[in-house]
């Protein structure tokens, strides 16, 4: 056919060896099985941009849990199949492959998920969010490489433009508005015009998403590479205020999300950004943000701790603090919250001491245990606790520095006890 495109030469170019095989194997075996296997979503659209990703989906117009059944018998691959959603998860070596079968979605309610039926893979493609991601490679091996592309896909990546499908794209799922601002900050694109009105219109169809899906967009957006900016852009729009997370300065996030990349710690960057968005809320509209995603109680505690903290910051801003002052003032909260507290805080001295909790403090113990102190004749009960932690004091502060040392203080403060008859110290 004239004006077909072929990407072939992408393929082989972009995927590494061993993967590219791999698909093409599985087309092969999908023909046997009298099959038609594609290659779809995001990894079209960054072959297209010659920027590509490796994570593979694949679509089968037939039943994938019997194509990755039979790719397990004739390769080393491995599967896991999901019999109940159609899908299977084929890996080898270092590479993992998604494939599910080519399905047909409708939406019977706003914000509900869809009914779901097998399909072509032209039905694969109309229910998906934008043209940009609505584009499949055929992996037959007759017409191997061949674009299929009936949303012009291809032409918006070239004009650099976002658009849905149809115009009820946004409210058949909302999450579709998050998705769109994703891609538009990631690539440097716009929306095209239809769907900039539509997506503007459409904001309070937001309201019939579950916490959970929104959580997961949330999460998806922090892991970009600069947040930020399609949290600006949203926030502009007035989406985030609709998902209960009314940020107040801009500039400021732009600054502090940009210091969290610098500094992390943790390697946990989505859950600190979270800690930093709830930074400058109030408490109130915390727990609303909260509730609105249904947050996990881990990552709500680690909020509401940063908020905690903040109220109690100025007790970090002198110059001379002990070591277990600043311990004891920071014992307990989450160390995410601690570590958002230290990016967000625009005085030095609280910043180093809160570094200084984050990189040493933490991790000081007494040299002995309940149970040496049993053996230096201290019976158990709440007193063991109680010079336990007399010694992690002394030894934070610098008093004790060897076991001897503790030795010396525990039986000190035991002969001390018996003269006095005192249980506090
Ligand atoms: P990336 O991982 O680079 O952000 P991706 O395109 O792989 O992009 P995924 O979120 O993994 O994004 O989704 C895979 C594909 O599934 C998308 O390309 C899109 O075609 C489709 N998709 C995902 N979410 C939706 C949605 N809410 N509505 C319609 N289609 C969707």
């Amino acid at each position: 056919m004239t004006g077909q495109t072929n990407l072939a030469y992408q393929l082989e170019q972009y995927l590494p060896q061993q993967l590219e095989q791999l698909i093409r194997d599985i087309g092969t075996q999908a023909l046997a099985l009298g099959q038609s296997l594609y290659l779809v979503g995001g990894v079209v659209r960054d072959l297209l941009l010659a920027c590509p990703s490796f994570d593979i989906d694949l679509v089968v117009e037939g039943d994938a849990v019997t194509l990755a059944q039979q790719v397990t018998e004739i390769s080393s691959a491995k599967a896991i199949l999901h019999r109940r959603f159609g899908t299977a998860k084929l890996s080898q070596g270092d590479f993992v492959i998604d494939l599910a079968s080519a399905r047909n979605e409708t939406y019977a309610k706003a914000g509900a998920l869809p009914t779901v039926a097998p399909g072509t893979i032209k039905d694969d493609i109309f229910r998906r969010d934008f043209s940009i991601n609505a584009m499949a490679i055929s992996l037959a091996p007759s017409n191997y490489g061949e674009l299929i592309d009936p949303c012009k896909g291809k032409e918006d990546l070239e004009h650099r433009l976002i658009r849905i499908l149809h115009p009820r794209s946004f409210t058949d799922d909302a999450t579709r508005i998050l998705r769109a601002i994703r891609y538009e900050q990631r690539l440097g694109f716009e929306l095209e015009a239809q769907t900039a009105q539509l997506l503007t219109r459409d904001i309070a169809m937001l309201d019939t998403i579950s916490g959970d899906r929104i959580r997961h967009e949330l999460e998806l957006i922090l892991k970009e590479k600069c947040p930020e900016h399609v949290l600006n852009r949203l926030s502009r729009l007035g989406v985030l205020k609709r998902i209960d997370l009314p940020l107040k300065t801009n500039q400021w996030m732009t600054e502090k999300f940009g210091k969290a990349r610098q500094l992390n710690r943790s390697g946990q960057t989505v859950p600190l950004y979270f800690c930093l968005l709830a930074y400058s809320l109030s408490q109130k509209r915390n727990e609303q943000f909260l509730r609105r995603l249904n947050m996990p109680r881990k990552l709500a505690q680690a909020l509401r701790d940063t908020l905690d903290l903040r109220a109690h910051l100025h007790l970090l801003d002198k110059p001379l603090m002990k070591r277990s002052e600043i311990y004891y003032l920071l014992e307990h909260y989450d160390p995410l919250a601690i570590q958002a507290s230290a990016i967000a805080s625009e005085s030095s001295t609280t910043y180093r001491h809160l570094s200084l909790f984050l990189d040493e403090l933490r991790y000081v113990k007494a040299h002995l245990s309940g149970e040496d102190l049993t053996k230096l004749g201290i019976p158990p009960g709440p007193e063991v606790g109680e010079i336990l932690r007399k010694l992690l004091k002394a030894r934070l502060d610098g008093q004790t520095k060897t076991r001897d040392d503790e030795q010396k203080l525990a039986l000190s403060v035991k002969t001390m006890k018996a003269r006095t008859g005192e249980s506090e110290y």
